[in-house]
């Protein structure tokens, strides 16, 4: 048997009459970037995601890069985020010019150690971005309070998280702003690339809008020297489709969880360990294990699919 790390093609059958029709409306309306099918998205996501703003863009790291340029920073500012994260995280604050600075992982949730950030807090510190690895929420509550007392904002970034709660509050919902990604692969995919940008913040939001088109308000005039962050209307018309059956996915996923909780119980492997007051969404389930490259070769040798984060 061949049991695949991600099968999307599973996800998608149930739903592709769906899916193709609505693909088909944009074909028809040819209304291809942002538009109409973009902003019918951004209405459901916003209140998906419980905040008053959501704007669509290109990817998730487009997402993170559009809400750190729309914040100001750059040179000589200093962006504090977690060790270990995907490479977008620090990646977008260096290309900026500004300095990315790693704070320490609690070894337990892989998220951000909350109690690790205030030593690295400098008069340069302008951003604090936690992780919501895996799909489980940061500590955003102490995040939030060395960051409120000092006037530093909080970007989320939710790239594995859309739907995760923490204390009943969901990603996105708990910082400044959030960034999610729907990369093929993150709990809502789109069929390419696409991101978007969530956040309550009335003039944040309005300049990402802009940053997201050249800084461009309407035609010729341009406020900022902004980036091509659009979202193209085919990916919103996927993802509106895909948004009413994620909680049922999360669901799925939590269940199966469960099961390999059960089933990895008394073994040497360690499940995650999800917080107290945390809803995770599993967009990986991720164990540590003693001789890793062994279990790989178990793995492989029983067709299963795995990967090494
Ligand atoms: C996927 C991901 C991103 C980047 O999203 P893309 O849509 O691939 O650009 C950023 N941060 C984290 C934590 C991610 O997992």
């Amino acid at each position: 048997m061949n049991v695949k790390l991600l099968d999307l093609t599973a996800q998608y059958l149930p739903i592709r009459n769906e899916i193709r029709r609505a693909i088909d409306e944009v074909c028809d309306a040819q209304a291809l970037i942002l538009g109409p099918a973009v902003e019918r998205f951004e209405k459901k996501l916003a209140a998906y995601c419980n905040t008053k703003h959501a704007i669509g863009v290109s990817s998730g790291t487009d997402a993170l890069l559009c809400s750190l340029m729309a914040l100001g920073v750059g040179p000589g500012d200093e962006v504090i985020c977690p060790s270990f994260t995907f490479f977008a995280t620090a990646g977008c604050v260096a290309r900026l010019g500004a300095k990315p600075v790693f704070v320490d992982i609690d070894p337990r949730s892989f998220n951000i150690d909350p109690a690790k950030i205030e030593a690295k807090i400098t008069p340069k510190t302008k951003v604090i971005m936690p992780v919501h690895l895996f799909g489980q929420c940061a500590r955003m509550e102490e995040i939030n309070a060395i960051a409120g007392a000092r006037g530093i904002k909080v970007i989320e970034d939710a790239a594995q998280a859309i739907g995760a709660k923490r204390n009943g509050k969901p990603a996105c919902s708990t910082g400044f702003a959030g960034c999610l990604s729907f990369y093929p692969t993150k709990n809502l995919g789109a069929f390419g690339d696409a991101g978007a940008i969530c956040t309550n913040d009335d003039e944040f939001a309005e300049n990402c809008r802009l940053l997201r088109v050249h800084g461009s308000g309407h035609a010729y005039h341009h406020k900022f020297i902004g980036g091509m962050f659009r979202l193209a209307a085919i990916q919103a018309a996927v993802l509106e489709v895909k948004l009413k059956y994620l909680d049922e996915w999360h669901e799925a996923r939590r269940q199966n969880a469960a099961v390999y909780n059960e089933l990895l119980a008394g073994t040497k492997a360690v499940p995650p360990p999800i917080e107290e007051g945390n809803y995770s969404i599993y967009n990986q389930y991720v164990i540590r294990v003693p001789g890793r490259d062994r279990v790989k070769q178990r793995l492989t040798d029983r067709g299963v699919g795995y990967a090494v984060y």
